[in-house]
């Protein structure tokens, strides 16, 4: 699916998407929690980007390691430790690696979302970025699963994500700052959730 310069490649234009979509998630943080869930994310990929641009890397998990560590050490937010530990996960996953397969690209999902959970103390269900990323897992598996082709597994991770986004509407927040406003936090989508997809919309798109 991927060499180090492509997934380097990939990783550059999740950042420049989020970058393009501060606004719009800053304003879904403003809705249920504090709302500075775009400039978290814009400032910790900013991050990421000078850590690709500035790096040399051996392997897959030597770029994530070091993209995880940008996320943890400049993102003040809950988001930070949490997309960091994704990104750390991920990196465990992929040892020695100098390319990236589909099945690699599926199991740092899953590992992400392990990673998301311990560190987070949250699970499925809860209205947060792991109701983007479980969905999208899934729906890569099952596309794996099924012999899928590499674009129509990340289509279907992509996919995954946004109808995971969506329902997220339908939660009531049980972590987080959006857990502070309860039942008031219905009829709106998840920041993190909606951060999830875009990065995984744009991996997506950069291989399709
Ligand atoms: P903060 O809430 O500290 O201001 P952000 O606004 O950047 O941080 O991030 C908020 C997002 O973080 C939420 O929309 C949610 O997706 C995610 N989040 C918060 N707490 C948790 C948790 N315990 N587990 C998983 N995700 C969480
Ligand atoms: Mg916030
Ligand atoms: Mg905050």
């Amino acid at each position: 699916m991927a060499e180090l310069n492509q997934v380097i490649g990939a990783l550059n234009h999740a950042a420049d998407i989020i970058e393009n979509n501060k606004q719009h998630l800053t304003e879904l943080d403003g809705a249920i929690g504090d709302g500075d869930h775009g400039i978290n994310m814009s400032r910790g990929f900013s991050f990421v980007k000078k850590t690709l641009d500035e790096g040399s890397f051996e392997t897959a998990a030597d770029l994530f390691k070091k993209s995880g560590m940008a996320l943890v050490a400049h993102v003040g937010g809950a988001s930070g430790p949490l997309f960091g530990t994704a990104f750390l996960r991920a990196s465990m996953t992929l040892k020695d690696k100098t390319e990236i397969t589909i099945e690699d690209y599926i199991n740092l999902l899953k590992a992400s979302i392990e990673g998301i959970k311990m560190r987070g103390k949250s699970d499925a269900g809860e209205k947060t970025m792991l109701d983007a990323l479980i969905p999208a897992y899934e729906a890569g598996e099952q596309a794996v699963q099924q012999g899928k082709n590499t674009v129509e597994v990340l289509q279907a991770v992509k996919e995954g994500s946004e109808k995971g986004l969506k329902e997220t509407e339908k939660l009531v927040a049980k972590k987080g700052r959006a857990s502070y406003v309860g039942e008031r936090s219905i009829g709106h989508q998840d920041p993190g959730a909606a951060s999830v997809a875009l990065i995984l919309g744009a991996i997506a798109d950069y291989f399709s």
